[in-house]
């Protein structure tokens, strides 16, 4: 049994049809993780939908309206890039659910996986590029709201910027506590931009391909812009970096990790060359920062889009065995 618990709902199918979004992701890697036992049906919580109250924390209720109310325009519909459906609102929902049930039990076991969701590229008006509704930032909201965290960090791992989470977030309140000072930050880093000192109560990091959608990249609290091409090392270093930055920056309660599996050298949408072990790495460290600094982490998934969408499953099961790797050991 896994010392965390695993949020799954076969309702997370996206009914999409033939696309390179490859749907049944999820329950093939619910699938994957019970026979090679490293997690039983015990270790699976189901979730709810959210809620309307819950979504209208980030979206607004224009948005919310249209996909209740199946009224999108035809050019809103082709930003989504998925075909509109309200049984695909139903999934986004649950989605949402799912990623709120992660982030409450990441708050008293210290990890906990959506096997879902990181839509990251939702905006509170409007849904882009197979994103149709926030389901970190209503987590992220949640929580605020009901008082259980004051502050989250967002670390996007997903090959595409983080574009919705860096909207959503960008106009936050000023934390009641001053931030160390930009002369305490660490030297500057070739392709890193940083939002001027004006922080919030969430603190985004996005490390991305640059020569890739999304075409406008509002800035993230760091923007890690990578060449096309690198490899595990260069990644891992590039990450090890934002992550030390941000932490000496600021003190999340709550650490949202979306670990895309689309940085992966054969996907068809990304242009890195990460290695199925680099992206288990990458995951090992970040768990590793999360547990040595005790934030919580809560782990959504996103994109992932490999030729063989066996490897996008072994990329995503992974994740839960670094999780278990690292939050299993005793120091
Ligand atoms: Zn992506």
């Amino acid at each position: 049994m896994l010392p965390f618990k695993l949020i799954y709902s076969d309702g997370y199918y996206l009914p999409i049809g033939a696309h390179v979004f490859p749907a049944e992701k999820y329950r093939r890697i619910r699938d994957s993780l019970m026979r090679s036992g490293v997690a039983d049906g015990k270790d699976f919580l189901q979730p709810e939908p959210a809620t309307d109250q819950d979504i209208l924390l980030v979206h607004t209720p224009q948005y919310v309206r249209k996909l209740k109310t199946g009224t999108l325009s035809p050019r809103e519909e082709m930003e989504l890039e998925v075909p509109f459906s309200a049984e695909l609102v139903k999934a986004f929902w649950l989605a949402a659910g799912g990623s709120i049930l992660a982030a409450q039990q990441a708050l008293t076991d210290r990890v906990s996986v959506n096997i879902g969701g990181g839509f990251h590229h939702a905006f509170p008006d409007h849904g882009e590029g197979f994103c149709m509704i926030h389901d970190v930032a209503v987590a992220i909201r949640g929580l605020q709201h009901d008082g259980k965290i004051r502050t989250a960090m967002t670390v996007d791992c997903d090959v595409h910027q983080g574009n919705g989470t860096a909207a959503i977030f960008a106009g936050t309140r000023a934390p009641r506590d001053p931030l160390p000072s930009a002369s305490g930050s660490p030297s500057a880093m070739d392709g890193v931009r940083r939002k001027d000192a004006q922080a919030g109560d969430v603190f985004t990091i996005s490390l991305h391909q640059h020569n890739n959608y999304p075409a406008v990249k509002p800035p993230s609290s760091i923007d890690v812009d990578l060449p096309d091409g690198i490899g595990d090392d260069d990644y891992l270093a590039w990450l090890d970096n934002a992550l030390s930055s941000g932490l000496r920056q600021f003190e999340p309660d709550l650490l949202c990790y979306l670990a895309g599996a689309d940085p992966y050298r054969d996907d068809q949408l990304g242009g890195l060359s990460l290695t199925i072990e680099g992206l288990k790495r990458r995951d090992e460290l970040v768990f590793r920062v999360a547990r040595s600094g005790d934030i919580p982490v809560m782990v959504t998934y996103a994109g992932g889009y490999a030729k063989n969408v066996e490897d996008t499953v072994t990329i995503h099961c992974n994740t839960v065995i670094a999780a278990k790797e690292v939050f299993s050991t005793k120091n």
